[in-house]
């Protein structure tokens, strides 16, 4: 048995092959604003074309999603964490404190783009804090 051997199906050879992953500087626009990231990508170790590899694509989400908030000014996912965390609550409840939508946070920790910036966010915490 070739267990941990991994190979996928490659379109140009046919069948399934052995590959390996690499990276790439990358270039993609969300929302007007352009994201360079290191792009994951996988080659066939027998034509050397580009490969479908599952998950790679969520990678490279994850990447660039980090990197739209840091261009963004957006909070951080740790640091909604970091506060939940501190005050012990829950999201739903800080969400609906702060006045945004039941959901809003936890969607945004799920990774949904949403205009929730770090400005609007710790206006809303602090005038929380003073009641
Ligand atoms: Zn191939």
């Amino acid at each position: 048995m070739s267990a941990g051997k991994r190979e996928l199906l490659c379109s140009k050879c046919c069948k399934r092959v052995s590959y390996h992953i690499f990276k790439r500087p990358a270039k993609t626009i969300i929302k007007d604003i352009e994201i360079e990231y290191e792009e994951y990508y996988g080659l066939c170790d027998e034509c050397q074309s580009e490969i479908y590899v599952p998950g790679l694509d969520d990678r490279n989400e994850d990447v660039i999603e980090e990197e739209f908030r840091k261009k963004k000014d957006l909070i951080t996912i740790s640091d909604i964490k970091k506060i939940l965390e501190k005050y012990n609550v829950e999201k739903r409840p800080l969400s609906k404190l702060l006045g945004f939508g039941e959901l809003t946070i936890t969607r945004y920790i799920d990774g949904q783009f949403l205009q929730l910036n770090t400005q609007i966010f710790y206006l809303k915490y602090q005038e929380m804090s003073k009641r």
